[in-house]
């Protein structure tokens, strides 16, 4: 797949799936340089002639195992800490890569391994193998991790086996066709993560879209039932106040009778872009309930607060009305306000008829006012 111009390896998401990749697939492959280290050490003609050397190795490649298994993702959160841990891991990578690739150089040098020196030499291809297989994240430290597995081994067989010159030629044959493959899953592994990270984002956009009101543009009622519930039980916790404003047209059959229904729609729009002019602060929601009917969360608000900003949006609209070309039409609103009262532990339900019936009284009173929730 081409690289797609929008894809940024440095994303979040990017991030955090290749050190969760980076995190799996490091974890089994620790066991295997300990193991092949024992067999080729222990397979060689005279294990004991060799204490130091040998003991020193196997400690190394059981640090280094332990060392992968130990270093855990980071807590805390940002990209910052995921480069930090990437970068650190593949320390643990590539020292482990030239740990291996100087004990297979040994086992050639050494003639005590004669015997085992073949396992030595087929672990070599066979980490390496893993290697552009397992870690095609990131391209030149693979390629590095490689040619540290690879290199002291065919220097040696190079340099002090001219009779192995076939071996060393197959192995560099070898070689390049590890770095063909390499570049070949590195693309296809960001090619997948590319793909992953566009239906992801695709998710979110029309998880967006089926809670916004395509008209408005506020938050539709599917938005409202996810938010009440979760803002009521939020302040209820935190015993801080949550305000409602529900706000219905008044007479808004008329200016569709009269104007068109396409004037209605200008009409809501042009109510909801008052809305987002009066109700500005970050934390209230803004919605259309259904038809004409709209409502503001306030979170953190007490009720005189909102009142005031409400009692300010009514005024306001009575006294501009709704400009349509070449003439303003008088439009007013009627609106019920109430604070949840934590006090009394009031339900979601409770609070919300409340200040409904606030509403209906505000009409029933003769529209273009604002009726307080009484608790
Ligand atoms: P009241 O003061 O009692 O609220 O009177 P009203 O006319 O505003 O209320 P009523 O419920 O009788 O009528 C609401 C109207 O809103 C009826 C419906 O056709 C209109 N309406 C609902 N949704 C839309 C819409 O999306 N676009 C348009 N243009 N009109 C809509
Ligand atoms: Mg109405
Ligand atoms: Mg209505």
């Amino acid at each position: 797949m081409a690289t797609d111009p929008q894809f940024s390896p440095n994303t979040t998401f990017t991030l955090l799936r290749e050190s969760q990749d980076t995190h799996v697939r490091t974890r089994l492959g620790g066991i295997y340089y300990l193991l092949a280290w024992l067999l080729t050490w222990g397979f060689s003609a005279a294990p004991g002639s060799m204490p130091v050397l040998g003991t020193v190795a196997t400690l190394f490649f059981a640090a280094m195992m332990l060392l992968r298994w130990l270093h855990r993702l980071p807590s805390e959160e940002g990209d910052a800490a995921l480069h930090r841990w990437i970068d650190r891991h593949w320390l643990l990578i590539l020292g482990t890569s030239l740990g291996w690739g100087l004990a297979h150089a040994w086992a050639l040098l050494r003639p005590e391994f004669e015997p085992s020196r073949l396992i030595a030499t087929l672990s070599t291809v066979a980490f390496s193998t893993a290697m552009a297989f397992n870690f095609p994240m990131r391209k030149r430290r693979c390629v590095s991790a490689i040619l540290l597995l690879y290199l002291p081994g065919l220097a040696v067989l190079g340099w002090h086996w001219p009779a192995q010159e076939a071996l060393a030629v197959t192995l560099a044959f070898y070689l390049s066709y590890l770095l063909l493959a390499l570049n070949r899953s590195h693309r296809e592994y960001h090619g997948t993560l590319v793909m992953e990270q566009q239906l992801v984002d695709q998710r979110e956009r029309y998880d967006q879209l089926s809670r916004t009101d395509s008209l408005t543009q506020l938050g539709n009622r599917l938005q409202f039932n996810n938010l009440f519930p979760a803002m009521v039980a939020e302040a209820r916790r935190m015993r801080t106040p949550l305000s409602l404003v529900l706000l219905d047209i008044d007479f808004f059959k008329r200016i569709n009778d009269e104007h068109g229904h396409a004037s209605g729609d200008t009409c809501l729009s042009a109510f909801a872009e008052r809305m987002r002019q009066v109700f500005r602060r970050d934390s209230d929601a803004l919605l259309r309930l259904g038809g004409e009917e709209f409502g503001v969360l306030m979170p953190n608000t007490p009720l005189e607060q909102a009142r005031e900003l409400a009692e300010h949006f009514r005024q306001q609209l009575a006294e501009q009305g709704f400009s349509l070309p070449g003439q303003t039409l008088p439009l007013t609103s009627s609106l019920g306000v109430g604070c949840l009262d934590t006090e009394h532990n009031e339900s979601a339900e409770a609070f919300f008829k409340r200040v409904d019936d606030a509403l209906y009284r505000a009409k029933a009173e003769g529209r273009d006012r604002l009726v307080l929730a009484t608790p």
